[in-house]
């Protein structure tokens, strides 16, 4: 087979077979095709699209390019998986509800990139909670506690690792079939037998529009249909964060907060995604699920199985007795108005450049910093109200940044 051949049928607008797809995926991990071979390719797939029938094939080969877990390994479990967003702590509360309500749920989560946070992180914000565990200790912590949250460290769909490094510097990560098969490559080689996925969009997310989001989301429900596993999904508006709190140890205290009952966005966000996920575990209906998910909470158990689960991993359970951060700084409006446009990527981004997440990979952040909000889209704001506590690592930085967060509020 020739990539030359294959690049210029997909420039044009041809279907790919199997066979092609899964020759330069194979080719492209080993190092024999080079970057800019694959780099056109993208490009071509980018402006061509597609189809069903290729999208899963792509998915197919990516998959088979590492290592994988099977429901033979793990047992049933069922995932849950956001697209990525802000102040989006709903894994830490999903799980134990899971638990609870008798579907257990073993995610392998990712660490935050960019302006968004990642679940490890926030999971470490719980001091000593080990999150690189081995086989047998998951195996033996989900069968005791019905969830487990550790990162990944299989060499999941290295296709898709040395793919997405290239998308992100050729303008090629916005093409639908080549984020479903990213994202479903990864989230198939985790071995759970039920998926629920998280569809992000906004202006704090990937998917702009909501209509894309939607197709997105039903693209990758077929693919994991197509690979036998129970599918669900919800669309979730990023025009604001999810929750009050960006950061790793705030998010993490809001997670506990909503075990603890209190209302919003992010609380009705994890009854949804629970309610999908115990659904689908239990073959039961939606609101029979939503009630169970519901009775979790209200009866204490939710919060009384992430405690475990955090002590078992050797985290500190501190956090669950109040929050042990105070504010470098309050800032205050100074309008009268309505609550207009807030932008969800600027205030991740500014948390990241407190401190909350990283450039690379490797680089150290720190826990204790963040923001918390205290107000709502269409929310009435006087002149005076307190907009938000900044959680810096200074006074000083703190108010360097004030202006930079007024900014990301229109109130008018
Ligand atoms: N997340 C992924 O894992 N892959 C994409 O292409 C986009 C978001």
């Amino acid at each position: 087979m020739d990539i030359k051949e294959i690049i210029n049928k997909k420039a044009n607008g041809k279907k790919l077979t199997q066979a092609e797809i899964e020759f330069f995926i194979k080719g492209y991990t080993c190092g024999e095709i080079p970057d800019y071979q694959i780099s056109a390719l993208l490009m071509a797939i980018k402006l061509k699209g597609m189809t069903k029938d290729e999208t899963f094939w792509l998915t197919k080969a990516m998959l088979n390019s590492g290592e994988q877990l099977s429901p033979k390994d793990i047992g049933f479990v069922v995932d849950k998986h956001s697209t990525g967003g802000i102040s989006d702590t709903t894994t830490l509360a999903i799980a134990p509800i899971c638990a609870v309500c008798g579907v257990p749920m073993l995610k392998l989560s990712g660490r935050g990139l960019g302006f968004t946070g990642g679940t490890i992180d926030k999971l470490e914000a719980f001091s000593g909670y080990e999150v690189a565990i081995d086989f047998n200790k998951t195996i033996n912590l989900l069968a005791k506690n019905g969830a487990c949250v550790i990162s990944a460290s299989l060499n999941i769909a290295p296709a898709d690792k040395k793919l997405y490094a290239l998308r992100d510097c050729t303008s090629t990560v916005e093409s639908l079939p080549l984020i479903a098969s990213s994202i479903m490559s990864k989230k198939l080689a985790s071995g759970a037998s039920a998926i629920v996925l998280d569809v992000k969009y906004g202006n704090g997310a990937f998917m702009k529009t909501k209509e894309d989001a939607d197709k997105l989301a039903r693209l990758m429900v077929n693919i994991g249909r197509k690979f036998g596993r129970r599918m669900d999904f919800a669309l979730g508006d990023m025009n604001q964060p999810l929750g009050f709190n960006i950061g790793c140890k705030l998010e993490a205290y809001e997670a506990i907060e909503v075990l603890k009952g209190k209302p919003g966005d992010l609380r009705d966000s994890v009854l949804d995604l629970s309610a999908k996920c115990i659904s689908l575990g239990k073959k039961v209906s939606y609101q029979y699920a939503y009630n169970l998910a519901q009775e979790a909470i209200a009866n204490g158990t939710a919060l009384k199985k992430f405690k475990q689960m955090v002590s078992d991993q050797g985290g500190s359970v501190k956090l669950f007795n109040g929050l042990d951060i105070k504010p470098k700084l309050t800032v205050l409006s100074n309008s009268d108005g309505i609550l207009t446009k807030v932008n969800a990527e600027k205030l991740g981004s500014l948390v990241g450049t407190l401190g909350a997440s990283r450039k690379t990979i490797s680089d150290p952040i720190d826990y204790n910093v963040g923001v918390k909000t205290f107000h709502r889209l269409g929310d009435k704001i006087k002149k005076g109200d307190i907009l938000f506590e900044i959680f810096a690592k200074s006074k000083k930085e703190a108010k360097n940044m004030e202006q930079e967060f007024l900014d990301c509020y229109l109130i008018k």
